[in-house]
């Protein structure tokens, strides 16, 4: 079930919002002033907020601005003057929506599915890319169609050099000692030495590296391995 925090220190409006939106499904937790509201909010996960303008103690200006720096979630804020909704969008605080008091409740409800919809949509998607794809600076790797691009440009990798650069690109900042990197890449019963690897190691930064001479992307730790750097 979707969760909702109200922000709100009218009780009329507070108990009408609440019980509308339960009776359409939604969990909703309620703050009836700004400091309380605003530590709810960065310290619980909700799917969206409702958040009123003029509130006691920390105003909705200053807590949609706090929250917009750490999350996503849609936010709609309320206001009983219409010239502050046009303050708020002139700041550019991140908020989703804006309503004027009075509103009707059916109106917000409608709006709050509409961005729950919106939200899930974007969420799922990014979800999906990331999954598929893995980003170091300029490097991006396509997993489905085992495609490497650097700089958007597409370079041509042999199957192990993918192998090694995914593996690497997959557990970056860690260091990986030859013998390890072997095992994992070509497999315990693998003909070869871990010699295959340095020489695998060049040929990939002949490719991926502006300078393969002073590599960016993959770092030598002298006597102990390699490292993908994030
Ligand atoms: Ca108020």
């Amino acid at each position: 079930m979707k969760r909702i925090l109200l922000i709100e220190d009218e009780q009329v409006i507070v108990e009408v919002v609440k019980d509308y939106l339960e009776v359409s499904g939604f969990v909703v937790d309620i703050a009836t002033s700004g400091d309380v509201g605003l530590t709810k909010a960065l310290e619980e996960d909700y799917d969206l907020m409702i958040l009123d303008l003029m509130l006691p103690k920390t105003d909705g200006y200053e807590i949609c601005k706090r929250v917009r720096q750490v999350k996503n979630i849609p936010i709609l804020m309320v206001s009983a003057k219409k010239e502050d909704i046009d303050k708020i969008r002139g700041l550019g605080l991140g908020a989703d929506d804006y309503m004027t008091k009075p509103f009707s409740v059916g109106e917000l409800v409608a709006r709050v599915k509409a961005h729950l919809a919106r939200y899930d949509r974007l969420t799922t998607d990014s979800r999906a890319r990331q999954q598929d794809e893995v980003r170091i600076h300029g490097i991006r790797i396509d997993k489905p169609s085992r495609k490497v691009f650097v700089n958007e440009k597409e370079v041509l990798l042999t199957s192990k050099e993918y192998d090694l650069l995914l593996f690497l690109a997959t557990h970056p900042n860690r260091v990986f000692g030859k013998e390890e990197l072997f095992e994992k890449i070509w497999g315990l019963d693998a003909l070869g030495d871990n010699a295959s690897v340095t020489v695998y190691v060049s040929k990939l930064r002949e490719k991926i590296e502006t300078n393969p001479s002073r590599p960016q992307y993959i770092e030598t730790i002298w006597g102990v391995g390699y490292r993908l750097n994030l």
